[in-house]
């Protein structure tokens, strides 16, 4: 673990976020400790490890709280993505609870924000996310498979533990979006389908598991590829899976479900 002062912590949006309408990013870590194996951030220029090092490593902005009140004043009105290169709920935050801090000192400028993540740790900030009036939380559920949740983010959260974060924060009042990003191989995809349906999230996102070029953030890695290829998933599988869901509820596909509430 590493630490460093940075000069700024909500920066302009670019690319996908910007083109969904958010204003700003804000990632109080670079890196990211779950160091799943299809993750796009690895290939960005903002990471100066070698790739085959993601997920070993992450770095703390130690100011990002002083630098979130100073800067905060900027998000009136405007929306935060949150993170885009890191998971603002990665295992260090339990200690070090830069995003909790971040988010207390948005609170009274009520931006509207997505926290984006795997983490079910979010839980833990539960006081402070339902304190905004325009929030949402995107948790990413790649899939019903424990097999393949060991082989692809095995140092991700079980899935369950997101279910229930998920649940626990609909009740809470907040907003939640299912982020199916990317569609990892399914067990059972009907009944995957029928439990998203049935959990009534305010957005629902789904993306193909494909070699993106780099367009869209899941430019997945040679391993991950040849793992889901093994695992016999392809685009076929995809595509139903899609419009199972489709039949019942509205289904953003990619980029376009990344949009702030
Ligand atoms: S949680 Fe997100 S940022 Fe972290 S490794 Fe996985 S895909 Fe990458």
């Amino acid at each position: 673990m590493k630490t460093i002062e940075s000069s700024s912590i909500f920066s302009p949006a670019t690319g996908f976020i910007r083109r969904g309408g958010f204003d700003f990013t804000c990632n109080p870590y670079l890196g990211c400790t779950f160091g799943c194996k299809y993750c796009y951030a690895k290939f960005l220029p903002q990471n100066k490890y070698p790739r085959e090092l993601w997920g070993k490593w992450f770095t703390a902005k130690k100011n990002a709280i002083g630098l979130a009140r100073k800067e905060a004043g900027k998000t009136v009105g405007k929306a935060v993505y949150m993170s885009s290169v890191t998971d603002p709920y990665q295992p260090a935050e339990r200690e070090m609870c830069l995003t909790r801090g971040i988010l207390g000192e948005m609170l009274r400028y009520q931006p509207r924000v997505v926290i984006q993540t795997r983490g079910s740790m979010v839980t833990r900030d539960v006081d402070i996310l339902a304190r905004f009036q325009n929030l949402r939380v995107n948790i990413t559920l790649g899939s019903d498979s424990e097999t393949v949740r060991k082989l692809l983010e095995p140092k991700s959260p079980p899935y369950e533990s997101r279910w229930l974060a998920s649940q626990q924060l609909k009740e809470a009042g907040i907003k939640i979006g299912i982020c199916i990003t990317p569609v990892l191989p399914l067990e059972n995809p009907e009944r995957f389908a029928e439990r998203i349906i049935g959990f009534g999230a305010a957005v629902v996102v789904t993306q193909g598991f494909h070699d993106s070029g780099g367009a869209f953030g899941a430019d997945t890695s040679p391993l991950a590829l040849r793992v889901v290829k093994e695992l016999g998933w392809n685009q076929e599988k995809y595509l139903l899976f899609v419009e199972t869901l489709r039949n019942q509820i509205r289904v953003y596909e990619g980029e376009k479900g990344f949009f702030p509430p």
